[in-house]
C-alpha cells in the first residue's frame, strides 16, 4: 500500500523509497541522492540531515534492500538465537513504527496547514462576499431609484401627451370657429350709410389673412379699353365721397 511505504526524511525531498533506503541509527531513512550528499561527500563529522545526530560508527548508516530476495530472508537471521532474532525484529518494528508515526505527524501538519489556509481563504472570501453583497445592495437601490425615475418620467410623458391631445382638440375647435367666422364675415356687405366723420371701413376677414382678405372692399380694379378689369392693384383707392357714387366702382370678388 502506498501509505505503508517509506519516504525520504529530507523534508525538501520526500521521495518515495521503493527499491532501497539508507537507514541511520537515529531511525531516519534517505534516498540515494540525499545519502550521497550527506554521508559520502564528506569524510568526517557526518550528521543526520533530519535530526543532526552524529553518525561516527560504521553501522550508524546501512543500506537496506526494501525488496529482499527469498535467499536473503532465509540467511539474514539464520544462526542467531531466538532472543537475538526477537530483539532484531523488535528494533526493526520500532523503526517502522517511528517512520509511520513520523509520516502521520507530517500528514497532520500538512492537513493543519491546509485547514489554516482554508480558514484564511474562507475569512477572505467571506469579507469579499460581504463587500460584494453591500455593493449589490447599493446597486439594487440605485436600480430601484432609476426605475422609479423612469416611471415618473413615463407618467410625466403621459401627462404631456394628454395635454398635447387637449391642445390639439382646442386648436381644432379654434380653427373650426375661425372658418365659421370667415364664412360669416365674407357674406357681410359694405355699409351703405356714409358718415364722413367715421374712419373708412374696410372689409377684413377675421381668419388667416391673405392678400385677398387684406384688400379693402371698396378697392377698384382699373379697366382696360374693353371694359374688363385689369390685374390686381395693391394700392387701395380712396372711395368716393358719397355712397351713391360708390356703385360705379367695381369691387374685386
Ligand atoms: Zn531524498
Ligand atoms: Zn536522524
Amino acid at each position: 500500500m502506498a501509505n505503508m511505504d517509506l519516504y525520504c526524511n529530507n523534508k525538501r525531498c520526500r521521495k518515495r523509497l521503493i527499491a532501497s533506503a539508507w537507514i541511520t541509527s537515529c531511525s531516519h531513512a534517505f534516498c540515494d541522492e540525499d545519502a550521497d550528499q550527506a554521508f559520502f561527500s564528506i569524510q568526517e563529522n557526518i550528521i543526520c540531515p533530519a535530526c543532526n545526530t552524529h553518525l561516527p560508527e560504521k553501522h550508524d548508516i546501512v543500506k537496506v534492500d526494501l525488496n529482499p530476495s527469498e535467499k536473503f530472508k532465509s540467511m539474514v537471521l539464520a544462526g542467531l538465537r531466538p532472543e537475538i532474532i526477537m530483539d532484531v525484529t523488535n528494533r526493526a518494528l520500532t523503526f517502522w513504527h517511528y517512520q509511520m508515526y513520523q509520516e502521520l505527524q507530517y500528514q497532520k501538519a500538512l492537513n493543519k496547514r491546509s485547514c489554516d489556509n482554508l480558514t484564511q481563504a474562507e475569512e477572505t472570501y467571506t469579507t469579499e462576499i460581504m463587500k460584494l453583497n453591500a455593493l449589490l445592495q447599493k446597486e439594487k437601490r440605485n436600480t430601484e431609484a432609476l426605475e422609479k425615475e423612469v416611471e415618473n418620467q413615463a407618467r410625466h410623458m403621459g401627462e404631456l401627451q394628454d395635454q398635447v391631445v387637449q391642445k390639439n382638440r382646442h386648436l381644432q375647435n379654434l380653427m373650426a370657429m375661425n372658418n365659421k367666422l370667415r364664412c360669416n364675415t365674407s357674406t357681410l356687405q359694405p355699409d351703405d350709410g356714409y358718415d364722413a366723420t367715421k374712419p373708412k371701413r374696410r372689409h377684413y376677414s377675421l381668419g388667416l389673412q391673405t392678400l385677398r382678405d387684406l384688400r379693402p372692399y371698396d378697392e377698384v380694379l382699373p379697366q382696360n379699353s374693353s371694359g374688363q378689369a385689369q390685374d390686381f392693384v395693391f394700392n387701395p383707392v380712396t372711395p368716393p365721397t358719397r355712397p351713391d357714387e360708390r356703385r360705379h366702382f367695381v369691387t374685386k370678388k
